[in-house]
């Protein structure tokens, strides 16, 4: 049986049943798709593991092969080509990406090419955590819950060899732009990157994730995110080495409860997202689609530039345009701002980050902005409108947050340096800041910009 193990979003070796029931069944080749047109970090990003998967899959003896047609028109090649029986491929749970995955069986059954597909990267199957009525869940903390109660997929082991059909397997360089190999410096890319950052991860700040999941300043949440969003490492796997039994001191336990919680909230979207197809696009709660959105060009690029004015914002959305990365505390903070103070249509910011983000993930992004923006079903509601003096004060209250990504304010200290708009004169001359030139006034005024978006929702409340 000569069998083609298609990878996607699941660019590692451990943990892949697609690739570990093709090694029992027959020989094997892989195969990878290019994206036709490269623009985003992300793709950047994952264009690197892709190279990395490369040479961890020729020291087992196998073959990647990469395309640049259209994935069914490429695979027929290859199934032509290389005489292949069966197709293997990990599911993905996106509707667009079923309905190819649909296509392409309907296809390759004409050239008689069966495709086995099998769980893709998730601690349960979408569809399968339900409710006593049988329907999804709403609501993420009685998912959590039944999640947890669940019998959470387990890795799948992987083969001890594998027999590799030996073709000659094509040269592949990208040209990357310069500013993204600026920006990945910190992650290495790969399967064995991202096992060590697991390990670091949990012998180093898992005893203290609770605290420190909220502090930006401390750079101490997995980052596994970037790892998870390219499928070099499997949630399956983060879950069993966290849950693990002995590794890790008692205490630790409920350390270990509030990470594989936030876990979870990515199975949540997995779920919302299978349920809801459009809802990168459309808004879950319908109300929304009618909201009346400023789009102020300026005010949108104030806000991609860090140039708001307000020091949290500015910081997070430097640390993105720097670093491809933003906290989570942050990202909440900064997609409030925009859809709330600034009034601009959260469509807007979703396809930002799906441009920055290294860790851009289509279901964890679009959740992140429905739950912002209170549109999605458990969402914080659109009166919690988050203040983004105060959050700093709360989350980053000796400043070095801000002051690592807006250097420019380093000289100011505490109330000064969250409002320097409020600052003295005397204190701004002394820290080096003249307000309009080193540093932007705010872009709106906070209790002005707070009523304005209260108004705007009585506009739509219960259509
Ligand atoms: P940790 O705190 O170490 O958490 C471990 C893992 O749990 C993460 O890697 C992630 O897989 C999962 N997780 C944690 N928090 C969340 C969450 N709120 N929702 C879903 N899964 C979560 N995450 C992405 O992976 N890609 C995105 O494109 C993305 N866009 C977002 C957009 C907005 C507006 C918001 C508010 C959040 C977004 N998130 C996204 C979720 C979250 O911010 C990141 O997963 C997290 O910051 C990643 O850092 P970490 O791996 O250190 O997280």
């Amino acid at each position: 049986n000569k069998i083609l193990v298609l990878y996607r979003r699941d660019l590692r070796m451990m943990d892949h049943p697609a690739l570990a029931a093709a090694a029992k069944d027959g020989r094997v080749i892989c195969g990878y798709i290019k994206k036709q047109t490269l623009t985003s970090a992300h793709d950047f990003w994952t264009l690197r593991h892709v190279n990395q998967l490369k040479k961890d899959l020729n020291q087992e003896g196998l073959t990647l092969l990469m395309g640049e047609k259209s994935l069914i028109e490429q695979v027929k090649t290859w199934c032509t080509d290389y005489e292949i029986d069966a197709v293997y491929v990990n599911r993905s749970y996106l509707h667009d990406e079923i309905t190819l995955e649909e296509e392409l069986i309907a296809a390759l059954k004409k050239i008689n090419v069966d495709v086995h597909r099998f769980v893709g990267d998730v601690l349960s199957k979408p569809g399968s955590i339900l409710t006593n009525k049988g329907e999804y869940y709403k609501v993420f903390t009685p998912f959590y819950k039944a999640l947890r109660q669940s019998s959470i997929l387990r890795p799948t082991p992987k083969p001890e060899t594998y027999h590799g059909i030996k073709v000659k397997q094509g040269q592949f360089s990208v040209d990357e732009p310069a500013w993204f190999k600026k920006i990945v410096d910190k992650s290495p890319p790969g399967e064995q990157a991202a096992m060590m950052r697991l390990e670091s991860f949990c012998e180093d700040y898992l005893s203290g994730y609770s605290h420190a999941r909220d502090r930006p300043a401390l750079e101490e949440t997995s980052r596994l995110s970037v790892y998870l969003s390219i499928g070099a490492i499997s949630p399956r796997i983060i879950y069993q080495r966290v849950m693990a039994e002995n590794t890790l001191p008692a205490h630790v336990d409920e350390e270990k409860e509030a990470f594989i919680r936030q876990l979870m909230w990515r199975d949540f979207s997995y779920q919302q997202l299978y349920q809801h197809p459009k809802a990168e696009t459309e808004a879950m709660r319908k109300e929304f689609d009618y909201f009346k959105w400023l789009n102020d060009e300026d005010a949108i690029d104030r806000w991609k530039k860090g140039q708001t004015g307000y020091p949290l914002i500015d910081a997070g959305m430097r640390e993105l345009y720097e670093t491809g990365y933003m906290h989570n505390r942050v990202r909440m903070v900064v997609a409030s701002f925009l859809v709330k103070h600034l009034l601009v249509d959260w469509r807007i910011g979703l396809h930002y980050f799906s441009e920055t983000l290294i860790d851009h993930d289509r279901q964890n992004n679009a959740l992140g902005w429905q739950w912002v923006m209170g549109s999605g079903f458990d969402a914080s509601p659109y009166f919690r409108i988050f203040n983004p003096i105060t959050q700093a004060e709360k989350f980053d209250p000796d400043g070095s947050y801000i002051k690592r990504y807006v250097p420019e304010l380093s000289k100011l200290e505490g109330r000064d340096l969250f409002r320097p708009f409020e600052a003295k004169v005397e204190t701004l001359t002394k820290a080096g800041v003249t307000l309009g030139k080193d540093y932007p006034l705010p872009l709106v005024d906070h209790k002005k910009a707070r009523q304005r978006a209260l108004e705007r929702y009585q506009d739509v409340k219960g259509k």
